[in-house]
């Protein structure tokens, strides 16, 4: 994770009016030379000044085609941040408010143990391994997986993604049973996938980084079919069997709805399983007085229930469960990236060196032969 030095005091003396109306008052003046991005989990208070608001993925593709947009300001976490820049021009600059904002899942797979990994995982393999990874990876992990003939995947296309994967390097290869997976870094991801396409659990085994070779042995990467990362995020594992059964005690008829980064125990008792898109339409389009219990984001079950008041939409958790490190990017740091770019200096730019940028990009855009995306929503 990478340090953010504290702001001066005069920020922290700023009242919420005095802060908003500055944002409102430096937005105006950079005009169409800045573009703000904010994601989906994003606090209400940051995603007001949002100019689109998405996925990390999606987000960065919009920006990438505001051409007139010199700065591109993600309010996100850092990964969001190098995926806007391997993706925007090079007349393009992105900032990431507060440098601190990093995400749990994406650390849990530093480079160094991936080619670790794969250096025992090719060894010990009889067959191909594809490596995939989720894009909630760093630019280095992307590179790494598009060095090696592998594509990245989102929640909304893995499916896809897994089932080419395993049919052989290149998308216009036939289909053939002689391909392992590697995901990465989001066991449960991966777990959801591979099973909701048909595969047994026990044709899954999970390398732990912490453990020489994985905790694994050669045996039983051999039999193998997928091998899961060792990772998970960090919001999304707070949802548990136990908040199923008390949702499901209730006496309303409330349908449960969760993301695919939940465990496999909560993603098999849901009713419903979809990315973060997949949760918005479902919602958006439910008929009036149905009940929704959602296992996403806090921030975003709290916007879905007021967006749509006629619905009842409820977290599946009693509890908190938030994304802590996007809540980094507050309004004093977006205030403050905003008034340096108004006076010239630029803070958190978030810069992936060219080699990384181009294997990168080969991984993104062997994901996007597959699956491409759609459209981000303007404000
Ligand atoms: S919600 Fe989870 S995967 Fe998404 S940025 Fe936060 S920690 Fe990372």
């Amino acid at each position: 994770m990478l340090y953010q030095l504290p702001l001066p005091p005069k920020y922290s003396q700023l009242s919420e009016p005095q802060l908003c109306d500055g944002i409102r008052n430096f937005k105006r003046q950079l005009g169409r030379r800045l573009v703000i991005l904010g994601h989906h989990y994003q606090q209400d208070d940051v995603i007001q000044f949002a100019d689109f608001t998405g996925d990390s993925l999606k987000l960065s593709q919009t920006a990438a085609k505001q051409k007139d947009a010199e700065f591109i300001v993600f309010c996100g976490v850092h990964f969001m941040a190098e995926s806007a820049d391997i993706l925007a021009g090079p007349q393009q600059t992105v900032i990431l408010p507060d440098l601190s904002a990093g995400c749990s899942m994406a650390d849990m797979a530093h480079i160094d143990q991936v080619e670790e990994a794969w250096e025992f995982l090719t060894r010990a393999s009889d067959i191909p391994i594809t490596p995939i990874t989720y894009v909630n990876s760093s630019a280095a992990v992307k590179a790494f997986v598009g060095r090696n003939e592998g594509p990245c995947c989102t929640s909304s296309n893995a499916k896809m993604v897994l089932e080419w994967a395993l049919h052989g390097a290149e998308p216009d290869s036939p289909p053939c049973d002689g391909h392992k997976a590697i995901f990465l870094p989001d066991q449960h991801l991966g777990r959801n996938t591979a099973y909701a396409l048909g595969w047994p659990l026990e044709s899954m085994v999970v390398y732990d980084p912490k453990q020489p070779e994985g905790g694994l042995r050669p045996e039983q990467v051999r039999d193998a079919r997928f091998i899961l990362w060792k990772g998970h995020c960090s919001v999304h594992q707070l949802f548990n069997v136990q908040q199923v059964e008390a949702i499901r005690a209730m006496p309303e008829p409330w349908t449960i709805l969760v993301h695919p980064e939940c465990s496999w125990e909560v993603c098999q008792r849901a009713d419903l399983v979809g990315s973060t898109e997949y949760i918005i339409r479902t919602v958006r389009e439910a008929p009036s007085d149905s009940y929704w219990a959602i296992g996403t984001e806090v921030h975003l079950v709290h916007r879905l229930a007021q967006q749509h008041g006629d619905k009842h939409v409820r977290s599946l958790a009693g509890i908190q469960c938030l994304c802590t490190t996007m809540y980094r990017i507050d309004l004093r740091h977006l205030y403050w990236a905003l008034e340096r770019l108004t006076q010239g200096e630029v803070v958190n730019c978030i810069k992936v060196d060219d080699e990384t940028k181009h294997w990168a990009r080969v991984a993104l855009d062997r994901m996007l032969q597959l699956a491409p995306a759609q459209p981000v929503s303007a404000k």
